[in-house]
């Protein structure tokens, strides 16, 4: 069982209240329902219902954009845990992403719109960026990089981490890209992990107006990395800036290695690449790590593929003319799939922001959506709650009126974050996407497609096509509406992770060895009677106070709707009376003081859920520990809270000063 489970022996009971308030509805305009893809709930269901009962059926008609070199025989072979997709298949990725695009007449158009921290802009058409991964392949395979090698890849947010990760796929060598936020520390634990043999980086990348010395730092942990034997360094920043050090015979500059002239053998694979079989592994990618140390979760080549494809393109309603916007970094799951492989098989125009979204000041964002004409923009909750609470001058002085669509990812939505979203930068008329799913679905499992059902703020909506999703109890019966429990996928799906990197017995025991037959999301969640789901927050954080379970997102939502709450958690601590006593970490708007505000938050808790969801402890803090993602680490708090020195992975945490900060502040 892993850790932390057997915290919860008995699900959530039905005695959740303060989400169950929020029944507001907001269907799409006509106008947006006329263009959608998918225009009616009707419509939605059809399909989703042809998903699961006939999967062949399904998948034959919503893959034929996609390039196969071999047909598959069979659409999957399931034999628990371990599951095949698109079963006899060859294919290569980046045929579907680049080389398709060039004959189907699309060749000038923009595949990536990217503007650099200090604003400088470059635009790729899909014949560039062909032509940039071809060469790119074309070197690494003259410096060894063979199918089966897994490749490092610690850069920042330029086009040339697309160009990496498609040269590799291109190659049929396994990525592995390590979010350049990351320590060395972090670096050489997950090079070491998947035994890399090459590594990609850049000599460094803006980040709110200072250098993030990248190269430097991948120089520490290669002190302690024997798997690698070449380095290729892209310059980004230049010398002046950002001074790297090159060892002799392992460090490459980027553009000498493109400049030299491949060899023959080289430059036809790159052109004409090799078909791999579908179940090839693409890439492996390291969790964000908010419950432990981080998982190598490994996705593979078709059902990965055709996951992302029919998702972007069905959430995201993508239409000709879409300038696509999707915020997360590169070096998370959000930018694998929604950033490169989603939008780029789907032929989108994509827009890629190298840097802070408050630099030089908090309406950097707002001035991108006007600039480009961003059409679609997909952004997590961390976000929209930091922009609430910088104030709503900053979007008032741009014009937002290109946006038709906005989506959010990452962790449950408060209600109140999803109004201001909708109002504030939607001005009413985009839909809102809230999608659920997880670096191991690999894809989209919970939405509402945006021209098809409406939504309500904080639920993540209905199943996606090809998604047998339930909320059960321990033992596996479905919960009646409304009712607590855990949060599994019934049936195996095309783009799920295959297995933990090194570590077949964690993936077992994680995801399947928890409830019988199904996998376990590791999220608590109840489905109300309209058959939308709502994500109550992580099993193992659960609260149980006073014989009351209750999920994080239902208490942090209600703190969030005070007006003088810009961001909050809620965790519990040992209490021998309660079981558990609540205690909440509270961050304030601008122009709020903490003074008087305590019995104010205990009475609004009190309004909104009910006296039995009293806070003991309301701390007030300036910021909340969080991944390098941006989702709240609660378990870190939890130990704050209990008076415990904060244990475990740290690895992941954002700012380490956070938690210094934390534990010397009052309660
Ligand atoms: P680790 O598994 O290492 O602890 P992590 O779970 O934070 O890290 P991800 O795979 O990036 O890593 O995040 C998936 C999780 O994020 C989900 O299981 C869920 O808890 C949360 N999440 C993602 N999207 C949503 C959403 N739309 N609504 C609610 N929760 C979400
Ligand atoms: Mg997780």
């Amino acid at each position: 069982m892993p850790e932390g489970l057997d915290f919860v022996e008995v699900p959530m009971s039905d005695s959740i209240e303060s989400r169950l308030k929020e029944d507001r509805r907001f269907p799409p305009s006509a106008e947006f329902c006329r263009h959608a893809r998918i225009q009616s709930h009707a419509a939605y269901t059809s399909l989703h219902q042809l998903s699961l009962e006939d999967p062949e059926t399904f998948w034959r008609e919503h893959t034929t954009d996609l390039v196969f070199r071999t047909p598959w025989k069979k659409i999957s072979e399931w034999n628990l845990p371990k599951a095949k997709f698109f079963v006899g298949a060859t294919l290569n990725v980046s045929e579907s992403c680049l080389d398709r695009h060039l004959q189907t007449g699309e060749a000038t158009r923009a595949a990536i719109v990217w503007e650099g921290e200090p604003g400088d802009t470059r635009t790729l058409t899909y014949l560039e960026l062909h032509r940039e991964v071809v060469r790119l392949t074309a070197a690494l395979a003259d410096l060894g990089v063979k199918q089966g090698d897994r490749v490092a890849i610690y850069m920042g947010m330029v086009p040339e981490t697309a160009v990496a990760m498609l040269a590799c796929a291109r190659l049929g060598a396994t990525h592995s890209v390590i979010f350049g936020g990351f320590s060395s520390d972090a670096l050489r634990e997950r090079i070491n992990d998947c035994g890399a043999k090459v590594l990609l980086t850049q000599d460094g990348a803006w980040r709110r107006g200072s250098v993030v010395p990248l190269k430097k730092m991948a120089d520490e942990a290669l002190a302690k990395t024997p798997s690698i034997e070449k380095v290729l360094v892209l310059r980004r920043i230049g010398h002046d800036r950002c001074p790297v050090t090159m060892k002799e015979g392992r460090d490459l500059w980027w553009e000498d290695a493109l400049e030299r002239k491949p060899s023959d053998a080289s430059m036809k694979l790159a052109k004409h690449p090799e078909a791999f079989d579908a179940e090839h592994p693409l890439f492996i990618l390291y969790t964000s790590g908010s419950t432990g140390k981080p998982k190598g979760v490994m996705h593979t080549t078709a059902g990965y593929l055709a996951g992302v494809h029919v998702s972007t393109k069905y959430v995201f309603d993508l239409r000709a003319g879409d300038v696509y916007w999707c915020t997360a970094d590169v070096g998370w799951v959000t930018g694998h799939s929604y950033l490169v492989y989603g939008p780029l098989s789907c032929g989108a125009t994509v827009m890629l922001y190298e840097g802070a979204p408050n630099f030089p000041d908090w309406s950097r964002f707002w001035q991108l959506v006007e600039k480009h004409g961003v059409t679609i923009l997909y952004t997590a909750p961390t976000a929209i709650r930091a922009f609430i609470r910088a104030g709503d001058e900053w979007p008032a002085k741009h014009d937002l009126s290109s946006l038709r669509l906005l989506g959010s990812v990452g962790e449950p939505i408060n209600p109140e974050a999803w109004t201001w979203y909708h109002r504030v930068i939607g001005g009413g008329r985009c839909p809102i996407v809230d999608t659920w799913w997880q670096t191991e679905t690999g894809s989209i499992m919970l939405t509402t497609l945006p021209g098809a059902c409406y939504s309500k703020p904080g639920s993540t909506g209905l199943p996606f096509f090809g998604v047998d999703i339930a909320v059960v109890k321990d033992r596996g019966e479905e919960c009646k509406a409304n009712e607590g429990g855990k949060l599994v996928i019934r049936q195996p799906w095309p783009s799920m992770a295959r297995t933990l990197w090194n570590d077949d017995q964690r993936y077992l025991d994680t995801y399947w060895n928890v409830i019988p037959n199904v996998y376990f999301t590791g999220d608590g969640a109840r489905r109300d009677e309209d058959g939308y789901f709502w994500v109550v927050g992580r099993i193992d954080d659960v609260l149980n106070v006073a014989g009351h379970r209750i999920g994080t997102a239902e208490i942090e939502s209600a703190l969030v709707s005070h007006p003088a709450v810009a961001e909050a958690a809620a965790v519990g601590r040992p209490d021998d009376l309660k079981g558990q006593a609540l205690v909440v970490f509270v961050t304030l708007k601008q122009g709020h003081e903490a003074k008087d505000l305590k019995s104010k938050l205990v009475e609004h808790i009190d309004k909104e859920i009910g006296k039995f969801a009293r806070p003991d402890a309301v701390r007030f803090t300036d910021s909340l520990p969080k991944t390098r993602s941006g989702k709240i680490m609660r378990r870190l708090l939890k130990e704050i809270a209990a008076g415990n020195e904060a244990k475990g992975d740290t690895s992941t945490l954002e700012d380490l000063s956070v938690l210094a900060k934390l534990r010397t502040d009052e309660e």
